[in-house]
């Protein structure tokens, strides 16, 4: 049975079903690049927050999913799938206007 989900999408309060939950931003601890971390945190950036500042890519790759960072063109993360194919969803919640 599906459970409607009440959250908030751009503002508006929507009810989302229960199987479609894991497409909110459920993000327990952000990925970040340390030489941007090191710079936010010591000032260097200026007044920005990490969240402003990060320029983060990611993709997938031969070994599995790859975080890179522009601003300083280097590599934040590479995850090995091991040849193994996650499941991906890679459908959006949007608010649709009527
Ligand atoms: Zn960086």
């Amino acid at each position: 049975m599906l459970t409607p989900v009440a959250t908030r999408i751009k503002g508006a309060i929507m009810a989302v079903p229960d199987a479609l939950t894991h497409l909110l931003c459920s993000i327990r601890e952000p990925i970040v690049c340390a030489k941007c971390a090191d710079e936010v945190a010591s000032g260097a950036a200026g007044a920005v927050s990490m969240r402003d500042y990060g320029r983060l890519e990611a993709g997938f790759t031969e070994r599995g999913l790859q975080v890179w960072c522009r601003r300083h063109d280097l590599n934040v993360v590479h995850v090995d799938f091991d040849g193994a194919t996650p499941e991906a969803d890679f459908r959006c919640l949007e608010r649709r206007v009527n």
